[in-house]
């Protein structure tokens, strides 16, 4: 074994994007994957097969590797208690990562250090949603499950409590929200290691289809700069106030009326930050793996103008290596990632990212070359 070693638990595509800079800082990546092909594992060789909700499988894939990180949030707390108490840094640690695991405590954790957000309460049944409905001027309001939902599962929009039988048959514990007027929704990314170091990336727009975020532009058009200063400040404070280590997202409503509100916070690699890639000096991903060895970060600047991402969601293409080709073909300038992943209907399956000097025209080329590879008429 040369230079460092990292433990990467979840063998998604983040993961496996986290292993070109792995490569190029001299690391090595040793990966709990879920099975033997899935994303990660297909370009991380020193991976094991194992479920991360098992203890003995932590031990086995962590082994020596001095520093844990993940591809996701949803390793029970108590083993990554387990793993920090046999001597594995984990970054981020669960004291932090417990608020990207539940939404009831992240509200409660946002108020108390005085960040915006919608009003929010645990409802328990539906005379306590009506309650709720009461405290915000009536429905709809928004009802959520406090963990384990994802890409907008888990998320109701409800007119009545009847209309959250649903959820409440779900038997999980749920969050009732305020239905925010946004205009748009933005995110906010930072890096941050262990010595208190950060690198705060530049807002940027994220426009969902169906509850997944489809399209990213970097920066955020025609945002006012006090607010994108805010975003900002909010995503470092979090950061800091959380004690979260690697990349943090702050998922944020822009409101019709000039505010920003936190919607959720990942920690760890986002969606949102792929555009980073291929357009920005220092990628989220180089930034996570130096965030998490605390190694000094690198600079979140710009390489163009707008960088523009849009992710490839399965659809009438079931050959995505043939797609490709037309698309290097008919939009060169495309910078396609593609996940190694089966094609299911609506799966994110890769992205394209266009950096250029005009949105417009960047905007349609990433479109043009998504198209490809979705089989989707270029809207
Ligand atoms: P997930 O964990 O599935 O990503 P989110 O909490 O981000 O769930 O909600 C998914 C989507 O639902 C958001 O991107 C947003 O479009 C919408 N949404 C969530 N909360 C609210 C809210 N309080 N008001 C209005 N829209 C919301």
């Amino acid at each position: 074994m040369t230079g460092r070693e990292l433990a990467v638990i979840g063998g998604g595509q983040l993961a496996r994007m986290m292993q070109p800079p792995a490569i190029a800082l001299g690391l090595h990546l040793r990966l709990l994957a879920e099975g033997p092909d899935v994303s990660a594992a297909q370009v991380i060789p020193d991976h094991v097969v194992g479920d991360h909700t098992v203890l003995a499988d932590l031990r086995t894939a962590v082994a020596d590797a001095p520093v844990v990180t993940f591809d996701h949030e949803h390793v029970p707390s108590e083993h990554l208690e387990a793993l920090a108490a046999e001597g594995h840094a984990c970054r981020p640690g669960p004291h932090a990562l417990l608020f990207a695991q539940d939404k009831a405590l992240m509200r409660e954790r946002m108020h108390e250090i005085g960040v915006p957000g919608p009003a929010a309460a645990v409802v328990a049944d539906p005379a306590a949603l009506d309650a709720f409905a009461a405290t915000v001027g009536g429905y709809p309001v928004v009802v959520k499950t406090t963990r384990g939902g994802y890409d907008g599962k888990g998320v109701w929009f409800v007119h009545s409590a009847a209309e959250a039988a649903e959820a409440f048959a779900s038997g999980r514990v749920l969050l009732a929200e305020e239905r925010v007027d946004f205009r748009r929704e933005l995110s906010a990314q930072v890096a941050r290691n262990p010595s208190g170091q950060t690198e705060v990336y530049p807002v940027v727009e994220s426009r969902q289809k169906d509850g997944i975020c489809k399209e990213v532009i970097a920066p955020a058009p025609d945002l006012d700069p006090a607010l994108a200063a805010q975003a900002q400040e909010i995503a470092v404070l979090v950061a800091t106030e959380l004690d979260v280590t690697g990349m943090l997202a702050v998922e944020l409503f822009e409101t019709a009326d000039g505010r920003v509100l936190v919607n959720e916070l990942a920690m760890r690699p986002h969606n949102t930050g792929h555009w980073s890639i291929d357009g920005a000096v220092t990628s989220q991903f180089e930034n996570h793996l130096r965030a998490v060895l605390d190694l000094p970060l690198g600079p979140s600047t710009p390489l163009a103008p707008w960088t523009v991402m849009v992710n490839v969601l399965g659809g009438a293409v079931n050959d995505l290596d043939a797609a490709l080709v037309d698309v290097l073909a008919a939009v060169p300038q495309a910078k396609a990632h593609l996940y190694g992943k089966a094609v299911k209907p609506g799966r994110k399956v890769g992205h394209v990212t266009v950096t250029g000097t005009q949105l417009d025209a960047t905007l349609d080329a990433a479109r043009r070359a998504v198209a490809l590879l979705e089989g989707a008429p270029h809207e």
